[in-house]
């Protein structure tokens, strides 16, 4: 079975996150996104790990349902919404003579695993404020922890070229992932891209050569789930996802955000205004023109300084996946309807679509073209834009979104008319 799964999404006991990230609301927003199985996130944390035991059921295979009674007043059709169990860990320590701070998303199939996991790391640190922990631990122990816990537990690196907070992090990480997890690091078999670079950038680094790909939301809220995801063709459950994510067959791709529009894509001071590419960075010596600061080295040229195929290279290793690049429909009504994303306009317009359509995911990549221009003229031109890859983009730096357009401004005063 074809599906898409989101499998980095964060509780209402994550800092920064939204207090309707409930499990209900969850399931809610996957099934208007279109996808069949999300993760649990944050069992770590006791409440929400009471939580996922009060209304969820096992469903064999290392996945998850709501409970029927909860089920049946949710679900709009007939694809049940699949969870998996898993937390993102912060670990933050010394090592060499820099401090490291990485994070992971650990994996584990079973309540007996999660509790077992809990009990360990809550020994190591504090598990109870935080639904996504920083603990004070060697990445290589928190995975031996984690194996300990269940033979097929697991753990992805989080949004690996994230500057501040990830494995290859020009900041607080490594060069590669074998010096993060030393002796264990066959026990990693995919990395996660993270929302500012997608499967091209990562495809010039030969030593990410053997791990699978996978791109999820990171959500913080549950309108922002499957603002990326994996594809599979496999089993929805936890043993699908492993086999396909270990041994390939099984793993399709992954939708991606344009890596431009993602937090630290570029160099920059958001503050100064200033955006740079890794070449003008170079020729600065990595220093703002306007405040004479170290600029913010953003994803790009941390990709080129770990990299050894061009920026031209066409490259594919073996473990590539399929690529779909995406603009969340609520962006892309927003960008037509020219009010602001957040708006009742058009809240209402994307219920309407998604009613008609089924989901967001059937109407970005496959409900064909003719059917949508019938309904809504200007969206099937957008999107019939989208998937053909021709749009407008600014890239993001410092913590600054970038920004993907489908039209340019005149375009769309000419067309209202
Ligand atoms: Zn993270
Ligand atoms: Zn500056």
């Amino acid at each position: 079975m074809l599906f898409y799964a989101d499998l980095h999404i964060h509780s209402k006991y994550s800092r920064a996150t939204s207090k309707d990230s409930t499990l209900e609301q969850h399931a809610i927003w996957a099934q208007k996104k279109g996808l069949s199985v999300i993760s649990t996130g944050d069992f770590t944390h006791p409440d929400w790990f009471n939580e996922i035991k009060e209304k969820l059921i096992e469903d064999g295979n290392g996945a998850f349902r709501l409970k029927p009674e909860i089920e049946k007043t949710i679900l709009k059709n007939n694809r049940p919404v699949r969870f998996i169990l898993s937390v993102e860990i912060s670990t933050i320590y010394k090592k060499g003579d820099k401090t490291r701070k990485v994070h992971h998303i650990v994996f584990v199939p079973d309540i007996k695993s999660a509790t077992k996991l809990r009990k360990k790391l809550g020994h190591i640190g504090n598990i109870n404020s935080d639904g996504r922990p920083i603990i004070g631990l060697d990445s290589r122990n928190l995975l031996e922890i984690t194996l300990e816990s269940n033979e097929n537990s697991f753990i992805i690196p989080a949004h690996i070229w994230t500057p501040w907070f990830s494995v290859l992090g020009s900041k607080s990480g490594f060069n590669s992932i074998e010096e993060c997890y030393e002796d264990l690091s066959d026990y990693i078999f995919a990395v996660e891209t993270g929302l500012s670079s997608d499967p091209e950038m990562n495809w010039r680094v030969s030593k990410l050569d053997r791990y699978r790909l996978v791109s999820n939301s990171d959500a913080h809220s549950p309108s922002k789930l499957a603002r990326e995801a994996t594809v599979f063709d496999a089993t929805p459950d936890y043993y699908g996802i492993l086999n396909s994510l270990k041994k390939g067959n099984g793993y399709i791709g992954t939708v991606e955000f344009f890596p431009e529009e993602g937090k630290y894509h570029e160099d920059g001071h958001r503050k100064c205004n200033i955006c740079l590419t890794p070449e003008e960075t170079r020729k600065l010596e990595g220093i703002c023109p306007v405040c004479g600061k170290p600029l913010t080295i953003g994803v790009l040229n941390r990709v080129c300084e770990l990299a050894d195929r061009n920026i031209n290279n066409k490259f594919k290793p073996h473990t590539a996946g399929k690529v779909y690049s995406l603009i969340p429909l609520a962006e892309i009504l927003s960008e037509i309807m020219q009010v602001g994303v957040t708006t009742k306009t058009v809240t209402n317009e994307y219920e309407r679509l998604i009613n008609k359509f089924g989901s967001e995911f059937s109407i970005l990549r496959e409900i064909p073209i003719e059917y949508i221009t019938k309904d809504f003229p200007l969206l099937g031109e957008g999107i019939s834009r989208l998937r053909a890859g021709a749009v407008v983009k600014h890239s993001g730096f410092d913590g600054e979104y970038g920004i993907i357009k489908l039209f340019r401004q005149n375009e769309l005063i000419k067309k209202k008319k």
